[in-house]
């Protein structure tokens, strides 16, 4: 076995291991979180899946975003996103974060997500049940152990990008700048 076939048994392992142990930050920016407990809950237990609950963002590898964001909270996501340890990733939740869904003309919402914050999976639907909370959950264990859950690498290297976007919407708050890569 040659070094690089040894480097994708490795790689496939770690994925493996990613895809059956995410915990997840719910933010419960808007009125779909009230579809977190059932889904987290014995109902429709997606703790079979290998997803569970975490308590903090340094504990936690996915940021479940449910709902639209508005200025003062997209300053909070951002920062809660950049607390986080690799490898880590980001559900869209809800059509709002999609294109601002019913608040689609507020002045004061956040309409496309990814333009802020790298989004791995967006899950439609307002407000999406818990079976398309479970369909996203699985969208995202597959792209994860395919390789292509790779929103914080995006991230990272376009990170200017990303900052140039928050500073149109947040202006140069020390918020966004303290943080240190
Ligand atoms: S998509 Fe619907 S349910 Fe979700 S935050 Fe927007 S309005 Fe509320």
């Amino acid at each position: 076995m040659n070094d690089r076939e040894s480097q994708k048994i490795v790689d496939y392992i770690k994925n493996f291991t990613r895809k059956h142990s995410l915990f997840v930050l719910a933010y419960g920016t808007g009125c779909g979180a009230i579809e977190i407990p059932p889904t987290m809950t014995s109902r429709y237990d997606a703790e079979r899946f290998g997803i569970r609950g975490a308590a903090t963002p340094r504990q936690a590898d996915l940021l479940l975003i449910t709902g639209y964001l508005t200025t003062k909270t997209l300053k909070r996501v951002i920062r809660v996103y950049e607390q986080m340890q690799d490898p880590k990733y980001v559900i869209g939740f809800g059509s709002c974060t999609i294109n601002g869904g019913m608040y689609y003309d507020s002045y004061n919402t956040i309409k496309v997500l990814d333009k802020y914050l790298p989004v791995d999976v967006y899950i439609n639907g307002c407000m999406p049940r818990p079976e398309a909370v479970i369909q996203g959950f699985i969208k995202l264990q597959h792209k994860i152990i395919e390789g292509r859950a790779d929103g914080a690498k995006q991230y990272k290297e376009h990170l200017e990008e990303y900052k140039a976007n928050q500073r149109k919407v947040l202006g140069n708050t020390p918020y966004i700048e303290e943080y240190n890569w």
